[in-house]
């Protein structure tokens, strides 16, 4: 099946998308690589496609001690060569190569990723778990910060007006004594995760945080066991695990339930031994 008929323009700046958007049945065209198949099985059918690619902002990038800013319109595949910095001691380049194909990675972006908020994301999890925020501009240049885990409300659902741009997310400056894990549990390379677990530890920093990812829903922090993380140590955390899965992720059946606590004790293996 291929696509219905649409009007395909170029936006020069964040105020010229968002004030296209705000006309109405009008999408964003980041690298294509989520709205392209929506497009083509006819599950999205917009009147106009707006393409950003060119906009400056969504490729700015700044950084300083505290944190690295990043612009929306980075791919998967320069995170993954680093060509932009990272500042989270790896975890960034991990993360980007796990991603689908090279080919989808040399066109998907990080803010097209966040934008189209499908649970089993692989930078939805992860920036839920280094606590990242995302920055929004609307039609009038007003500008807001949000918290990646408000940001994400539910499947394919997030906190974007209709006249909204993602313009860049900010990532935390992670400390030499930082440590993560990450696991991505699909049945083949390339695939979306059936579960992922997430776990980051900078103790200088107080941050400590271990999340569930590829839930159905935005990604589920579990304060308890991130607490015992930080408090006394991965081996804490993992005890801490089984009674908060159950808790948290009691909406899941119990199969699904334990692969969620199996890519989490393996993401708390990975950071306890890096
Ligand atoms: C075969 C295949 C396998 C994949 N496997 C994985 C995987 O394992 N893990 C994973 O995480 N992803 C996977 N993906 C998805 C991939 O990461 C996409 O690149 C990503 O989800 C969307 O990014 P994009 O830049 O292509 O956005 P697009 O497809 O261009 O846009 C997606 C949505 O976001 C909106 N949008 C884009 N940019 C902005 C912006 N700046 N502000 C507001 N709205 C915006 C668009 O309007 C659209 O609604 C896979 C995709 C394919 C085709």
């Amino acid at each position: 099946m291929k696509s219905a008929a649409f009007e395909h323009l170029r936006a020069a700046s964040i105020g010229e998308a968002a004030a296209l958007l705000a006309e109405g049945e009008t999408r964003l065209l980041a690298g294509g690589q989520s709205l392209g198949p929506m497009l083509n099985l006819r599950l999205a059918r917009p009147r106009r496609l707006v393409d950003v690619k060119r906009i400056p902002a969504l490729r700015a990038l700044a950084a300083d001690a505290r944190m690295l800013r990043l612009g929306a319109g980075w791919t998967h595949a320069e995170i993954e060569d680093g060509v932009v910095e990272d500042s989270t001691r790896g975890l960034l380049r991990h993360v980007a190569h796990g991603i689908a194909y090279r080919a989808v990675r040399n066109r998907g972006t990080i803010g097209g990723s966040l934008a189209h908020a499908d649970p089993a994301a692989d930078w939805l999890a992860t920036l839920v778990g280094l606590g990242a925020t995302v920055t929004i501009e609307g039609r009038a240049g007003e500008q807001r910060r949000l918290a990646v885990e408000k940001f994400c409300h539910g499947a394919f659902a997030t906190d974007l007006a209709e006249d909204e741009v993602l313009e860049a997310v900010e990532l935390p400056r992670l400390s030499p004594q930082a440590r993560w894990g990450y696991h991505k549990i699909c049945r083949k390379t390339g695939e979306f995760a059936k579960a992922i677990g997430i776990a980051v530890l900078d103790p200088g920093r107080g941050l400590a945080r271990i999340v569930a990812g590829a839930v159905d829903g935005p990604p589920v922090l579990l304060p308890e066991s991130s607490a015992a993380l930080l408090a006394s140590g991965a081996a804490a955390a993992g005890a801490a695990l089984p009674e908060e899965v159950a808790l948290r992720l009691a909406h899941l059946p119990a199969a699904e339930q334990a692969l969620r606590l199996v890519a989490l004790r393996r993401a708390l293996a990975g950071l306890a031994g890096a």
